[in-house]
């Protein structure tokens, strides 16, 4: 008789994007004059930069004539896009060979599909609160999850200490949703860890265009040690505005080895059994991401977002709020005021300034009293909702 995967029975429904899409149409059903000013989404709203679409044009037009066309492209990525994303962390500092770089249709496919070249009987540490995609791959895979909270005290930064014990280690810097980035420093204690324990970091770095400050971490691999216990997930999603474009890379250092296994030759064997590669028309497209040209313009983008998170940070910063976040992060995490949960404040802020952000408490039980604010909403909308909230929180 077929059995389904039963661990599907133990994920808990992912209520949260639901829930607060049932309480704003429902609040809108009431109140159909009121306009509502959204910093819940995690998704960009600025187009794709010049540059993107000109390839994206060019990279058509290939298609439409014999010599130049492109047919199946090499699973783990085409070659001068995997050359380019070398290329950028060579200018970060970071050596690279290019076939240490597969390039993806996004985080979110690979954060799941590595779990692929690990044994089942490895446990996943996840700190939270956590992008909830990282919770529900391992519940879908059956694997054990230890779970580290992590907390205001600790700046959401937790640290391995004598109680840590898991086989992959998942670190998210710039993190969602806390906006939290951890210091050289603290990547070393993870990475020297990783390595005295023959453990595997995968770090999401998803969000790494957006840190301003010189002295923090874009890579995991800036760190010593790193190539012998870590992978890295990236993403154009958040860089680059591919959300609904879809490009990612991940890189998985030559050395990367346990038992004799070589975790890069599994990836490749996993590539080029599991996928046929990204279109030809998105990778070239991507190319011009990493162009002069291309970085010059997506900065233009990630500085209107990141002014959208500076607007949000000066009005909690007028009415003596905590958070974290916001400065080289699109997210800011605040502490909701007079110890309210994460729901209550969800709907005092829609009732009442017609706000909607998104409980902390989704995405983790420590996230309860703590609530996430978006920029990548418009600068407009962005601009009223952080007058709205000093007027509500000023009271
Ligand atoms: N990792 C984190 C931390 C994210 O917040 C997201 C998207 O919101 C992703 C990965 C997924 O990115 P992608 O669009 O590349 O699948």
């Amino acid at each position: 008789m077929l059995t389904p995967n039963m661990n599907y029975s133990h994920l808990k429904s992912s209520y949260l994007f639901y829930n607060i899409a049932q309480k704003t149409k429902a609040y809108l059903a009431e109140h159909p004059d009121k306009t509502l000013y959204r910093l819940g989404i995690g998704d960009v709203s600025l187009p794709l930069c010049d540059a993107v679409i000109k390839g994206l044009h060019k990279a058509a037009d290939d298609q439409a004539d014999a010599s130049t066309f492109n047919g199946y492209m090499p699973e783990c990525g085409a070659p001068f896009l995997r050359k380019a994303v070398a290329d950028y962390y060579r200018a970060k500092g970071v050596e690279l060979a290019d076939d240490e770089v597969f390039i993806s249709s996004g985080a979110s496919d690979e954060l799941g599909d590595i779990l692929d070249i690990f044994d089942r009987s490895n446990r996943s540490l996840i700190i939270e609160p956590a992008y909830p995609a990282y919770v529900d791959a391992n519940v879908m895979g059956g694997r054990e999850i230890v779970h580290l909270p992590s907390s205001r005290e600790n700046g959401f930064l937790p640290l391995p200490d004598e109680n840590t014990d898991a086989e992959l280690i998942y670190l998210c810097s710039p993190n969602n949703p806390t906006g939290a980035v951890f210091s050289a420093e603290q990547l070393k204690k993870w990475v020297d860890f990783a390595n005295e324990r023959n453990a595997v970091i995968l770090f999401d770095a998803a969000y790494e265009a957006f840190i301003e400050d010189k002295s923090l971490p874009h890579s995991i691999f800036e760190i010593e040690g790193a190539r012998t216990c870590a992978i890295e997930i990236c993403s154009l999603s958040k860089t680059a505005g591919f959300t609904g474009t879809r490009l990612g890379y991940t890189v998985i250092p030559k050395e990367l080895r346990r038992n004799g296994m070589s975790f890069n030759d599994m990836w490749i064997r996993n590539r080029t059994t599991k996928t046929n590669g990204v279109s030809y028309i998105i990778q070239r497209a991507a190319l011009e991401v990493f162009t002069p040209e291309g970085q010059e313009q997506i900065h233009r983008n990630i500085d209107i977002y990141k002014n959208n998170a500076r607007m949000i940070m000066q009005a909690l910063d007028k009415v003596g709020i905590w958070y974290t976040g916001g400065q080289n992060a699109p997210y800011v995490w605040m502490r909701c005021p007079d110890g309210m949960g994460s729901w209550e404040f969800f709907d005092l802020l829609l009732n009442e300034v017609q706000v909607i952000g998104t409980p902390g408490e989704g995405f983790g039980k420590c996230g309860e009293g703590y609530f996430r604010f978006s920029s990548f909403g418009s600068p407009e909308s962005t601009e009223e909702a952080a007058r709205r909230l000093v007027e509500l929180l000023k009271k």
